[in-house]
């Protein structure tokens, strides 16, 4: 399966900026919004996409609010598939089905449209967001999927920070690609 090589990373990774702490001390927020104004990285990026997953069998992307959106819906439109936004609560307008997952303090939910994934028998789903930290959005959306006639088949992601243990926790319930792990 395609992966990136060294160099191809590090361009990818030069095009992301880093914000000191943002959103409050001590955190490294890794502001994609660079790469997504290089139209070279963004399409370099979303090209390596349509050639890991264009092979693949896959019936839906969904993608994690919002930076999830983004990416998702891009490779959704190249591969022809169609997509399916992962929201917060309270912003789908139709029947939405939940799923809870634990914060530092207090909990947060993730929702889909009861509907998503149509009428189609153990449909196959690609996730996508930008980032894996701890992995509680990523791992609540994917039981969200799972919960479904659906099957979340791989999540992927532009970047895992590694040592917050997220994509060590969400391998037991999916297979993963991320794109650059720092
Ligand atoms: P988590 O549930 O801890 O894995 O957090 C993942 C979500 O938070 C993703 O949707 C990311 O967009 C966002 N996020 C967490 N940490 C960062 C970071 N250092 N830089 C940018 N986004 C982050």
């Amino acid at each position: 399966m395609k992966e990136l090589n060294l160099e191809q990373k590090e361009y990818l990774l030069n095009s992301i900026r880093q914000v000191h702490d943002f959103p409050k001390p001590g955190i490294v927020f890794r502001d994609i919004t660079t790469l997504l104004n290089d139209k070279e990285a963004f399409n370099f990026l979303i090209d390596h996409l349509v050639a890991r997953y264009g092979e693949m069998e896959i019936d839906f992307i969904a993608g994690i609010e919002s930076r999830g959106f983004i990416f998702g819906a891009a490779l959704a439109a190249r591969l022809r598939l169609p997509f399916v936004p992962i929201r917060k609560p309270k912003k789908l307008p139709y029947i939405t089905i939940s799923q809870k997952y634990s914060l530092e303090y207090g909990v947060d939910e993730v929702q889909i449209h009861i509907d998503a994934f149509r009428e189609k028998q153990n449909a196959k789903v690609l996730l996508i967001d930008d980032l894996i930290a701890t992995g509680g959005t990523a791992k609540a959306s994917v039981e969200l999927i799972n919960q479904t006639n659906a099957t979340c088949i791989e999540a992927c992601f532009l970047i895992d920070l590694k040592e917050l243990g997220g994509s060590n926790n969400l391998k037991n319930l999916t297979k993963i690609y991320s794109v650059l792990e720092l």
